[in-house]
Parts: C-alpha cells; sequence; structure tokens
C-alpha cells in the first residue's frame, strides 16, 4: 500500500508506493539475472518477460490486440504499481495541513510490441494507429471505474526518461484526482478566455502558431509546433484543429491522422537520438486536447526546482526549423 499526499498549502501531490523501489531495472548492469532463456535481439542479455513466450513471467492480462492467433500489443497491471484499487479514494484533512487518501487507483502497462528490439519510431503505420486504439480503449474503460478522476498516458523512451524496462511499452495511470497540472491548464485558458470574450484560448492560440516561426506539422485534423515558452529542448506538441478534449473523442480517421502526425515527429526524435516522454494532456472540462513530448536533454537542476524556470539552451524557432528539415 502506498499514500497519496498533498503538500502542506501547495496544490501539489506525490505518491508514495514503496514497492516500486523492488522494481526491476535493465538499465542498472549489477542486476543478477535469475532465469537463462533469452530473446536474441535482447541487448542486456536477459530474460525479458515482456517477450513472447515469457507470458507466466507478468501479471495476469488485462486484454490485448492480437493477430495471426498471437498477440501483438499486450495490457498488463504493473507488477510494481504507484496506485491500486483498493483502500481509501476519498482525500481527508487532518489538523488542517495534512491531506490525503490511499494511491488509489489502476497502473497498467501497455507492452507495444512483440519485437523486443523495435521501439516506438519504428511501428509502422497500421501498428502505431492500432496502439492509439488501446489507449482510448483503457481511458473509456478506466474512467468508468468508481472515484477514478483522470487517466493519464504515458510513454518513458529510454532510461534518461524514466524507462526501467528496455522492451518497447507505455503505462497508464489511472486516480483519485484530477491532477494539479490539468486544472491549471482548464482555469488558465477559462480566465484568458473570459478576459478576451473567446471560447478556447488554445483555439486562437492554434490558429496563430499553425502560421508561426514555430509551426512544424499539419494535417487536416492536427497540427504540431514548439511551443512559445518551450521548457525542453525540441520540445514539441500536436493539437487537435478542432475544439475536442480528449482522445476519446476523436473518430477513427482523426485516430489515424494522429498517428500520421506523431510518426513524423517519433522519425525526427529518431534522428535527435536522446531519450524522450510523450504524455496525453486529455481536458476534463473544457481544455484543448493536446500530446506533449519533450526530449530529456537538459537536466533540470537546483534552479529549475528552486523557482520552477528553465534554462532552455534550444531556441523553440530554431528547433522548429530542425523539425522542417531546414
Ligand atoms: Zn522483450
Ligand atoms: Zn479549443
Amino acid at each position: 500500500m502506498g499514500e497519496l499526499r498533498k503538500d502542506y498549502i501547495l496544490e501539489r501531490y506525490v505518491l508514495i508506493s514503496d514497492t516500486r523501489k523492488d522494481r526491476p531495472h535493465d538499465f542498472n548492469k549489477q542486476q543478477k539475472v535469475q532465469i537463462m532463456q533469452t530473446n536474441q535481439t535482447n541487448k542486456s542479455n536477459k530474460i525479458c518477460s515482456f517477450c513472447p513466450g515469457n507470458e507466466h513471467l507478468t501479471t495476469k492480462e488485462i486484454m490485448h490486440i492480437g493477430k495471426d492467433g498471437k498477440w501483438i500489443i499486450r495490457v498488463i497491471p504493473n507488477k510494481f504499481p504507484a496506485l491500486e484499487l483498493k483502500g481509501k479514494s476519498v482525500i481527508t484533512t487532518d489538523n488542517k495541513y495534512y491531506t490525503y487518501s490511499d494511491n488509489y487507483g489502476q497502473h497498467e502497462i501497455i507492452i507495444e510490441t512483440d519485437k523486443h528490439g523495435e521501439q516506438i519510431f519504428d511501428y509502422n503505420r497500421e501498428h502505431l494507429i492500432k496502439l492509439l486504439h488501446l489507449y482510448k480503449a483503457r481511458i473509456m474503460i478506466l474512467n468508468n471505474i468508481e472515484n477514478i478522476k483522470y487517466v493519464q498516458v504515458i510513454k518513458n523512451h529510454g532510461k534518461d526518461a524514466g524507462a526501467s524496462i528496455e522492451h518497447s511499452h507505455s503505462q497508464v495511470l489511472a486516480y483519485n484526482i484530477i491532477p494539479t497540472l490539468i486544472q491549471q491548464k482548464e482555469q488558465a485558458c477559462k480566465d484568458k478566455s473570459d478576459r478576451f470574450d473567446e471560447k478556447c484560448a488554445y483555439c486562437e492560440i492554434i490558429e496563430r502558431e499553425k502560421d508561426s516561426y514555430r509551426r512544424c506539422f499539419e494535417n487536416n485534423s492536427f497540427v504540431a509546433f514548439t511551443p512559445y515558452a518551450s521548457r525542453f529542448a525540441y520540445e514539441i506538441t500536436i493539437f487537435s484543429k478542432q475544439h475536442k478534449l480528449s482522445l476519446i473523442d476523436f473518430n477513427d480517421a482523426e485516430i489515424e491522422e494522429l498517428a500520421d502526425i506523431m510518426q513524423k515527429i517519433l522519425a525526427k526524435l529518431k534522428e535527435l537520438g536522446a531519450d524522450f516522454n510523450f504524455y496525453f494532456q486529455n481536458g476534463v472540462k473544457d481544455m484543448h486536447f493536446h500530446v506533449e513530448f519533450t526530449p530529456r536533454i537538459n537536466i533540470f537542476a537546483g534552479f529549475e526546482f528552486a523557482t520552477d524556470t528553465v534554462i532552455n539552451t534550444i531556441y523553440p524557432e530554431d528547433a522548429a526549423k530542425w523539425y522542417r528539415g531546414e
């Protein structure tokens, strides 16, 4: 068991989960090899529980997408979950400053491929579309669990981005609060819109940015640009052109277009060679859907932690030029 705790005064939460300290690390050379059988493309030469044939080493499968009688994408509960569907989901405050609940929620792993050496930028269009449909399905399913307030889909690519297992995977975390960041974005969006008497601030931002120096890629349904105040070198965000809130609001044709624009970004991130995260920012009440990609080149250090002001060494306008291949 663990706990969700809020800062004494700030709207800032932490999940404390001491089971996670026991999780394995493919990238940690000291880890002992317990099982001898290994996959040929497995560079670390260790047994990979995410590879086909080793299903018995994982937690019990939740669902999968199959092809020719075999799974090609597989969903399992995280063996070392930060969140669990038990205990108390109601957030309580004791003695004024101690706000907490149990770490109520669900923490899932999506094994994105049956091929060990393949990474997310290597998938063909059809496979990436299937993965996006699966993300959408998990959000819809987990949204329906009692007291789940938000479902977050994330991808950590590489050790510097927080991945501990080599075999390409994403994670889904569903829990009992709307993340503060999402609440802040929704409120800021609403405040700006009210002030300028517009429907959605992001809608107007997209209109401006898609013709700016920061524009990178565009298709019928989506546009990608490097944000004006990018915090990360080569940070890039995809926005839907239509005012939609969440991945679950897109139809099949739109999911295909999202895959297309993601493939363009992922190909460039492969070229960049840096580890990266991407994560879906789904609105709850009225925030405009977007997906943020954050290459992990610059390390947040004392100044960033002290002030929440990040030093980014690459101008977003230069990053956009690089994405456009200029
Ligand atoms: Zn594997
Ligand atoms: Zn909008």
